[in-house]
């Protein structure tokens, strides 16, 4: 399995990483991709991915924290990006349900990250909170045609536009929730673009629901999707590890 997006430099790891990792390379996470979502925790996950062979490293600032870039961080990131074990620019995009930066804002740093990954020719990884008709109208003005709709919680007709751009969904705990759209997405959804994640310590997946989530629980993810597809565990985690390592370039290695 590889967990396609962890926050692991976040505070609430910060006692138990250790554990965390064994626990995941235990339950058969052979990859983590961990993911920036502001200056400080690309920094810190671009030291974590030299820490771990298993650890890949994805840098760039988050809707909510928009405001604090400027051209010195968008500098930074660039010099990050060159980083042999960095593998994309996320996670970037828009969150207009909790709107903590001006949407004016929020947009111009996620054009300027979008512009930073095809400098670097890097995919990204984006996040898209209630802003689902923006954010597509931005990915297809610049142009966007490699990375990753994370968490995917549009319809299908958003999944559709994604799919065109040659983007893959990837699918988190809330498969596991009741009420969740998967269901009616995941079985219209190529199988060779799907992917699976924790965006952990957040989202935690039926039967942990309401504890921390950590890389291990993604097998919750993986089966649940599983089912909805009607196909094999087994069988859909080669399919979304090969799926993963293609969309992030991670090589045979992974
Ligand atoms: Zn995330």
């Amino acid at each position: 399995m590889i967990d396609s997006h962890a926050h692991l430099t976040f505070k609430h790891f910060r006692s138990d990483l250790g554990d965390v990792l064994a626990r995941a390379r235990e339950a058969g996470v052979r990859a983590i991709v961990n993911i920036g979502f502001d200056l400080a925790s690309s920094e810190a996950g671009v030291r974590l991915a030299h820490q771990h062979d298993d650890i890949f490293a994805v840098v760039g600032v988050h809707p909510h924290d928009a405001e604090t870039v400027d051209a010195a961080v968008l500098e930074r990131l660039e010099v990050l990006a060159d980083d042999p074990k960095v593998v994309a620019i996320g996670e970037i995009g828009l969150d207009y349900y909790r709107d903590l930066s001006p949407r004016h804002v929020q947009e111009r740093v996620f054009r300027d990250q979008i512009a930073l990954a095809r400098k670097k020719d890097l995919p990204v990884v984006i996040h898209d909170r209630d802003a689902h008709t923006k954010v597509m109208q931005i990915l297809k003005e610049e142009g966007v045609s490699r990375g990753v709709l994370h968490c995917f919680s549009g319809d299908f007709g958003i999944a559709r536009q994604g799919l065109d751009l040659g983007l893959y969904l990837s699918f988190a705990g809330p498969v596991t929730y009741g009420g969740s759209r998967a269901a009616d997405i995941i079985p219209k959804v190529p199988a060779e673009r799907i992917m699976v994640e924790t965006d952990c310590p957040y989202l935690t997946p039926v039967p942990f629901r309401g504890k921390r989530n950590e890389p291990a629980y993604v097998k919750y993810v993986l089966e649940r999707v599983g089912e909805i597809m009607g196909t094999a565990a087994a069988d859909v985690d080669r399919l979304t590890e090969a799926n993963t390592s293609r969309c992030f370039g991670l090589g045979s290695g992974a």
